[in-house]
């Protein structure tokens, strides 16, 4: 199946107005990032009446954060978890089929500084292989030093003993949230970003509606369904709490939030479509360098934390600690002056209750779902790769809880997303109108597609993305339609005022320019 149909409009005043319209959904959803929008999608192609509201922007959470791979998890093979690992190469595989603009093969390089490490990585690799089957994506190959250096011509040559060559893929994490959205908005689910749900309706002490805010507005409505999902990534708990009060019931926090720092620095460091894998830093996790979207992306960190800001910090010590496993692998180390953005996400990790929360390298990276008492149905940890299977996942527990009438699934195994073509560029390749796929045609037919404003960012592009994808904000679209702020938050910075005058012309709201500026320099300032 594809989306063929014509370009919807994503008009506030129209979304609003069908949120007003008095209707029981059979699904109501909290929370628009992977998880949510995997299960409005899933559910509005199976019939069922959709409603999703996300507080923020969509994948403004976790969701535009991550190392943008589309993987098995390598480094959970080798903590022998062979389930989790099939179920991710089999989806990794639908995901670059489903959405080939957006995600693609990725070869990686793992060079070796000692003489057993490429042979004993290499048979954990051929195992990776193995257990993707028909849905591999190439055979690992053991390399010597000379073809390591021309696949990785800026690894570290002291010492370079070989290196071991395998596949994954990598992704536009924000704009496959989009396209998520926009194929659910296509298959009739209501999807309203800015949109907070507030509260929980209860009857008899059975879940019946939710109370949700219009962020721009301040108006309150509610909205009825049958089953409701709370896919709010690592905020969770919070509407599990508001549950278990209403039905007299103790809820214990189940996510252990763990935050990842990424730094991006230019493509000099790493110019080459290989990424580079360092199988063990020094505190026995992986670390990656990922050519993408022109640039080089270096991370990631695993440091549990407490609070849940929506922009949380990095800490020097992550830092330091990026900057100096890459100085160990790169030829040349990367200093804190070439860092053109530093972002953070947090893993909603789910903890057994008796994890006292000191390590999160332990904890589940698989997902999780619960059903309550009152029939709320939370899901949340596992990875972007598997949004869609956690999505299957999540419906066959609203119907063994008999939130809804089953109806048969697999219907997204082979659904091509809005604006699925085959590929003219890869991901590591310098932004542009490529990015939109069959959609790029769309994009050249409005005013402005001649003007590029920097980066890969043209006129046109925003106008697009407050017609037809949900942008509101400068914000949404120098960080998630365009991914300037996460590539170059210095030029991200320096388009904002011209982004935010073609904004307001097109949406007539205010486009929250000072807001997005202050942003910009958290993502460009080193932590103290
Ligand atoms: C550093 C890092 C790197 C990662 N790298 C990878 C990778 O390379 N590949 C991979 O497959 N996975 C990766 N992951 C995992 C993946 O990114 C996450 O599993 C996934 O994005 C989680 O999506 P989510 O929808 O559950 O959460 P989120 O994306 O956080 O979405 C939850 C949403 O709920 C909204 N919300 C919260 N409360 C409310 C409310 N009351 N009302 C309405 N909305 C609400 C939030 O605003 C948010 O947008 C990575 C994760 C991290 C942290």
């Amino acid at each position: 199946m594809t989306f063929e149909s014509p370009l919807l409009r994503t008009q506030r005043a129209d979304l609003i107005d069908r949120l007003q319209a008095p209707h029981t959904y059979d699904i109501a959803i909290i929370g628009g990032g992977a998880t949510g929008l995997g299960v409005a999608l899933d559910a509005a192609v199976r019939g069922f009446s959709v409603v999703l509201v996300e507080s923020h922007d969509f994948a403004k959470g976790t969701s535009s954060r991550a190392t943008k791979l589309v993987h098995g998890g390598v480094r959970y093979l080798a903590q022998g978890n062979i389930s989790l690992v099939r179920e991710a190469l089999q989806e990794r595989t639908r995901l670059l089929a489903n959405a080939p603009h957006l995600a693609q093969p990725l070869p990686f390089v793992m060079p070796s500084y000692k003489f057993w490490e490429a042979p004993f990585y290499g048979v954990g690799l051929k195992m990776y292989d193995a257990l993707a089957g028909k849905a591999g994506l190439g055979a690992t190959e053991f390399l010597n030093r000379e073809e390591t250096l021309r696949l990785q011509p800026t690894a570290r040559q002291a010492g370079l003993k070989g290196g071991v060559k395998y596949w994954d893929g990598q992704f536009d994490d924000a704009r496959l949230a989009l396209a998520l959205a926009r194929s659910a908005a296509r298959a009739g689910a209501l999807l309203v970003n800015y949109c907070s749900a507030t509260g929980l309706v209860h009857e008899g002490g059975k879940l019946v509606g939710l109370h949700v805010a219009d962020q721009e507005s301040g108006q309150t409505l509610t909205l009825n369904a049958k089953c409701i999902v709370n896919a709010a990534g690592v905020w969770v708990d919070q509407l599990r709490l508001l549950d278990g009060q209403a039905i007299g019931r103790e809820v214990k926090p189940m996510v252990a939030p763990s935050q990842g720092v990424h730094i991006v620095v230019d493509r000099s460091f790493l110019p080459t479509d290989h990424a580079l894998l360092v199988p063990k830093t020094a505190d026995g996790r992986v670390l990656f360098a990922v050519p993408w979207l022109g640039k080089t992306i270096l991370g990631t960190t695993d440091t549990p934390r407490n609070d849940l800001a929506r922009e949380p910090l990095a800490f020097r010590e992550e830092v330091d600690f990026i900057l100096g496993e890459s100085a160990r692998y790169l030829s040349k180390a990367p200093q804190p002056a070439d860092i053109k953005s530093i972002w953070v996400g947090l893993r909603p990790l789910v903890k057994p209750p008796e994890e006292d929360g000191d390590s999160t390298q332990a904890l589940s990276r698989e997902h999780t779902v619960l059903v309550s008492k009152s029939g709320l149905v939370t899901v949340t940890g596992g990875k972007w790769t598997t949004y869609r299977a956690m999505a299957e996942d999540v419906l066959d527990n609203c119907f063994a809880a008999d939130l809804l009438a089953k109806r048969p699934g697999g219907v997204t195994e082979n659904l091509r997303l809005v604006g699925a073509r085959k590929a003219s560029h890869t991901i590591s390749s310098p932004p542009g109108v490529h990015l939109y796929g069959s959609e790029a045609v769309d994009v050249l037919a409005l005013p402005g597609a001649d003007r590029v404003l920097g980066g890969g960012l043209t006129e046109a592009m925003v106008r697009f993305a407050a017609r037809h994808e949900y942008a509101r904000t400068v914000e949404d679209v120098l960080a998630r339609r365009s991914r300037l702020l996460f590539l170059d938050a210095a030029l991200a910075k320096a388009l904002a005022g011209e982004v935010a005058e073609l904004l307001e012309q097109e949406t007539g709201a205010n486009p929250r320019l000072a807001e997005f500026l202050a942003l910009a320099d958290q993502y460009l300032v080193l932590p103290a």
